[in-house]
């Protein structure tokens, strides 16, 4: 579809910012509406989830080693040392699920 940039007002700061055509086809590929934040209110929102100024003394899932990471111990998630996260030792497959390309991604 032949979208043209349309400026629009941030629904958090109110500033403007420009949404481009080829941001309009991103947004309709992967079946989001466009954003009514700006990119600036967009970021925050997504660091709020991230928190990078707390380190956890926790214990590797792999190795069982002390190791640091800004995920603590009680996850569930598994962390391993970032060597290991970048080896050839663990199958990344291991964590793979089949995909049904009739559905949209974020459904799934
Ligand atoms: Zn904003």
């Amino acid at each position: 579809m032949d979208y043209k940039p349309q400026n629009v007002i941030c629904q958090n700061c109110k500033t403007q910012f420009t949404i481009e055509p080829e941001d309009f086809n991103f947004y309709e590929k992967i079946k989001v509406p466009p954003p009514t934040f700006c990119p600036g209110c967009r970021m925050i929102k997504r660091m709020a989830f991230r928190d990078y100024r707390v380190l956890y003394r926790r214990k590797s899932n792999k190795t069982h080693d002390i190791i640091f990471s800004i995920i603590p111990q009680e996850s569930l998630l598994k962390v391993w040392e970032r060597d290991i996260w970048w080896s050839d030792e663990w199958d990344s497959l291991a964590y793979g699920k089949d995909y049904d390309f009739n559905k949209p991604f974020f459904l799934n």
